[in-house]
């Protein structure tokens, strides 16, 4: 059992991806210092309609339909109260009854529902890095003054996080070194790159994720992404932020404190892992999450990253050092390239191409309001299908 008395409720928006089943499973492992008290999906009706059946939640949202008629009989039959539409998901996020939501949608999608969470001082453990991305330095005031937690639960920032615990403040750390797998065309010749078919850029050699975040895996954008979730999550200076390959994946980040010494954080790749942590912080607990074999040999490789190859990753760097509207933009037209792509409608070397062309002549603000971000969002998406010419 953990330490605290008291049982906590979640709400996991986004139950039905990659990141929403793993929290399932962690919290069913976890047993009952914890309730599964919200779940949301978009349009994935049969793994839902299980995961009802199965938790029994409070609450479920659909937000891919106006209404589901397997959805509600299972509900009807759980005790599930059902509401369809995206706009129900801020209402879960501020339900007094939530004290912490998993924000496990993919992408801007997931942002009312964060920023909700944040506003109302819960704990939000968010996977979500778009919404950081996005809104980033709204966010983090935000949290400010509600007094809201951010647990981080990309595998990085988990690690960093981790590390952190070693030290005493920000002001002692060097640097971070995020680590990077480089995807699943690591190996290509860059010359075959833009022959490269959704299938390939799909087949990730180490990490079994979503669609979207795995081509953004290949492009390095999820990287770039990264670097400025790492800026608002740490308040880090982009120049602390480094980037190196690490093939295996087992090493999840690092961080080099002022005195030469590097904390890293290592265990096979496993999301499992940093989504419990997130949970149960302070706290350790035995879970499902794979571990390791000592009794088999393994080694780690590291490498520069080659900038050339991955031009996204720069994309990272200028989107964090610029602020204000750029995180927005960048996102947005990269949301738009993926699902291009995803499509068959650009190749896999576009994809970075169109997002710097929508960045570089966006109007830039360098202190937006959450509107403003939210109609660059659309601006950039138009903006992306409108030069690919689709
Ligand atoms: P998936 O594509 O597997 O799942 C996405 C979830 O969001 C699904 O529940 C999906 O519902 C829901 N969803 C999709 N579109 C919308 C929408 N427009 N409105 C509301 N809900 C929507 O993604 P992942 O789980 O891989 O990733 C989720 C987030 O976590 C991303 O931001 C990603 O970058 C981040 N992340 C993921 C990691 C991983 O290992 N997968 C690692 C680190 C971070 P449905 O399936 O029902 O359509």
């Amino acid at each position: 059992m953990l330490g605290s008395s008291t049982r906590r409720n979640v709400a996991i928006l986004g139950s039905t991806g990659s990141i929403g089943c793993s929290t399932l499973e962690v919290l069913e492992g976890l047993g009952e210092s914890f309730r599964v008290w919200a779940i949301s999906a978009h349009q994935q009706v049969d793994v839902f309609a299980k995961q009802i059946a199965k938790f029994k939640p409070e609450h479920a949202v659909l937000t891919g339909a106006v209404e589901n008629r397997a959805v509600s009989e299972v509900a009807s039959t759980s005790g599930t109260t059902v509401r369809f539409g995206s706009e129900h998901l801020t209402r879960i996020a501020a339900a007094p009854e939530v004290d912490i939501v998993v924000a496990a949608i993919v992408g801007s999608a997931g942002l009312e529902s964060a920023l909700e969470t944040v506003r109302q001082g819960k704990t939000l453990a968010l996977a979500n890095k778009e919404a950081l991305v996005v809104a980033g330095p709204i966010m983090t005031e935000l949290a400010k003054t509600s007094g809201a937690t951010l647990m981080p639960i990309d595998s990085e920032h988990s690690a960093i996080f981790q590390a952190l615990q070693s030290g005493r403040s920000v002001s002692e750390v060097k640097r971070v070194i995020l680590t990077a797998s480089g995807g699943s065309l690591r190996a290509w010749p860059r010359e075959k790159l833009p022959l490269a078919t959704v299938d390939d850029a799909l087949a990730h050699p180490t990490w079994a994720m979503g669609r979207k975040i795995t081509i953004d895996s290949a492009t390095m954008m999820n990287k770039a992404l990264e670097v400025i979730e790492a800026k608002w999550l740490f308040g880090l200076d982009p120049s602390k932020i480094s980037v190196v390959i690490h093939p295996q994946s087992i090493i999840h980040s690092m961080v080099e404190f002022v005195d030469g010494s590097v904390i890293a954080q290592l265990s096979p790749p496993d999301m499992r892992l940093p989504i419990q942590y997130a949970l149960t912080f302070p706290e350790r607990h035995a879970g499902p999450a794979r571990k390791f074999d000592w009794s088999e040999s393994f080694s780690f490789d590291w490498a520069p990253v080659d900038f050339e190859r991955y031009p996204a990753l720069s994309l990272g760097f200028e989107v964090a050092s610029a602020g204000g509207t750029s995180g927005s933009v960048l996102n947005g037209a990269n949301e738009a390239a993926v699902d291009l792509f995803l499509n068959h409608k650009i190749a896999f070397t576009e994809i970075a191409t169109l997002a710097k062309k929508v960045l570089d002549y966006h109007d830039f603000d360098p202190s937006p309001t959450l509107k403003q971000l939210m109609d660059l969002d659309q601006w950039a998406r138009k903006e992306t299908n409108r030069i690919a010419g689709c």
